[in-house]
């Protein structure tokens, strides 16, 4: 049993999305194209799962969701991938891949062969069990990473109101879970192993706002420790968190964000790979030319910085997977990607966006005690990454611009006066 088609996609998240859009308008024929994903619907903007989705009131639904409402072009429903004769081949896993002779082979035991195929494979969430913790699969310990997540999250807290929840991990998932369930009127403790949240982004000052923000909102902070049991009752339901510093939490109910992984096994020994991901070029072009790869599995060369990287965000997965699809479908027309990384989140009625890499010297600026801050890390003498909180659009762009064109920074100290006229004048 087989299918030929000359472009497949492989997985159905933001990059699969984005990617058929692309396709659509650049012109692609009815029936060329096909999507594969183990997830049982059409494309849909992950990010609403941790925010939109957790709501109490109205929260927010598929078919809303759907690709590519997230930068407000069309909707892609399953409606519309059949109009424009696209194969979404949904609910089925792929589990196993031979690039030699351009084929792939479903669980259910079909291969589908390509001419090209992009790989936005997304990534997985790590488990309890990969740091010697079990009990992940207790049904009130929660991970999120696709919608079966967040409807048992949605249940789990149905099941316990006003209860106690305890989130390990001080990323993103972690910081927007537990505002979510803070609204849900749930109490919340966040345990993680650094010395403040988001770690890998923010400095100590960035933090310690969103950490007194969220402490006024009564959520707990249990910093520089990390989880090393679990107590159950007779159901095997957890009931209680013990931290390595002995520390004990009542729990009703456990959300894991600590990390991800890259879904690249399926082209281990058949794809160079790079960063935990799978290695790429700036057209997005794997160690196998008739293979690209995208979205949160692919390590790609970030032009401004002049070095590859795999990064985690939306924004990411949505620009390289329309650039995939312009290299294939228009090559002389495209070159390589010139990608400015852009990380933001949305967490009660704060909003930050940031742009560019945190490193080198850090200034802050503006109104730590007030709804308007930010911060500019500098390297060589140019403006190489930019935060703001509470920014407008215009202050936004302004920040993104500066960083994409490395601005020159002579005096920190000026540049700390400067603060957001800074970037407002470039
Ligand atoms: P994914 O969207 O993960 O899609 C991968 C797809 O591949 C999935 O459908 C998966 O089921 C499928 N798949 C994998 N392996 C197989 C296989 N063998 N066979 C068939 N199908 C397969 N980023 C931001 O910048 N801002 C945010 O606010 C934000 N919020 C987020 C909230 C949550 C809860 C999560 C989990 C992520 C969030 N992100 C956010 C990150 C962002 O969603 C990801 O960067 C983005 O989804 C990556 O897109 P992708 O297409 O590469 O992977
Ligand atoms: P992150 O990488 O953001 O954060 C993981 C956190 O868990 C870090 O603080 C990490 O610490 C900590 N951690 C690691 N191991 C343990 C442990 N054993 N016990 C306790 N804490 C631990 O990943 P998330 O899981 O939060 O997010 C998953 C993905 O979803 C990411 O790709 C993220 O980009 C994406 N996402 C993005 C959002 C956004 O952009 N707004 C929103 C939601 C999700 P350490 O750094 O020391 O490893």
């Amino acid at each position: 049993m087989g299918r030929a088609f000359v472009y497949v996609i492989l997985g159905g998240g933001v990059a699969a999305g984005y990617a058929a859009l692309e396709f659509s308008k650049r012109g692609v024929s009815p029936g060329e194209l096909c999507i594969i994903s183990d997830e049982p619907v059409a494309p849909y903007e992950r990010p609403a799962l941790s925010k939109g989705y957790l709501l109490p009131g109205a929260p927010a639904r598929l078919p809303s969701f759907h690709t590519c409402v997230g930068t407000h072009e069309e909707r892609l429903t399953p409606k519309w991938y059949k109009e424009h004769g696209i194969e979404l081949v949904l609910g089925t896993r792929v589990k196993s891949a031979d690039v030699r002779r351009k084929t792939l082979l479903t669980a259910t035991g079909e291969t589908i062969s390509y001419k090209i195929l992009i790989i936005a494979t997304g990534a997985r969430a790590l488990r309890l069990e990969e740091f010697g913790v079990n009990g992940s699969d207790a049904e009130n310990v929660c991970y999120l990473r696709d919608i079966a997540d967040a409807n048992r999250i949605v249940d789990v807290m149905k099941s316990c109101p006003e209860g106690n929840a305890v989130v390990i991990g001080g990323g993103y998932v972690g910081m927007e879970c537990a505002a979510s369930l803070v609204i849900n009127k749930i109490n919340v403790s966040m345990v993680f192993p650094e010395e403040h949240c988001m770690a890998r982004l923010f400095t100590p000052k960035i933090a310690s706002y969103y950490e007194d923000y969220y402490n006024g909102k009564g959520i707990k902070f249990v910093k520089g420790t990390i989880l090393s049991s679990f107590e159950f009752d007779s159901d095997g339901k957890v009931t209680a968190v013990i931290l390595t510093d002995g520390t004990r939490l009542d729990a009703n109910m456990v959300i894991v964000g600590i990390g991800i992984r890259p879904n690249t096994s399926l082209f281990e020994g058949q794809l160079t790979l790079e960063k935990g991901g799978i290695k790429v070029n700036g057209l997005m072009q794997t160690s196998n030319s008739s293979v690209y790869a995208v979205g949160d599995v692919a390590a790609f060369p970030v032009k401004l910085f002049g070095e590859t990287r795999r990064l985690e965000h939306v924004d990411s997965a949505r620009k390289s997977a329309r650039h995939a699809v312009a290299v294939i479908l228009n090559p002389e027309e495209t070159g390589e990607f010139d990608y400015l990384p852009f990380f933001y989140s949305r967490i009660f009625s704060l909003s930050w966006q940031f742009y560019g890499d945190n490193a080198g010297e850090v200034v802050h600026y503006g109104d730590f005690l007030g709804t308007k801050f930010g911060a500019y890390w500098v390297s060589k003498g140019q403006l190489v990454g930019s935060f703001l909180e509470g920014g407008s659009k215009e202050e936004y762009e302004a920040i993104a611009r500066a960083t994409r064109q490395k601005s020159t920074v002579e005096n920190l100290t000026e540049l700390e006066e400067q603060g957001l006229g800074f970037a407002l004048a470039i």
